[in-house]
């Protein structure tokens, strides 16, 4: 199994609230703003869901 998110910074536009921060399961995600979104690699559990929601797909299994 894959065990670490990564967020591709340059791929997100950062202009809009974060949809992912809502989908994430275990609430592992947050923004600063409208910066691109962090991922506490501590409380991820790697589901995917964040992956697949991404429309800019900025998130990827490292
Ligand atoms: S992979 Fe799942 S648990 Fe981890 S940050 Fe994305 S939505 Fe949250």
């Amino acid at each position: 199994m894959e065990n670490k998110i990564n967020v591709e910074i340059g791929k997100c536009p950062q202009d809009h609230e974060c949809p992912l921060v809502g989908i994430c399961p275990v609430g592992a995600i947050t923004q600063d703003g409208f910066a691109a979104p962090i991922i506490d690699q501590e409380k991820c559990i790697t589901c995917g869901a964040c992956v697949a929601s991404c429309p800019y797909q900025a998130l990827s299994f490292e």
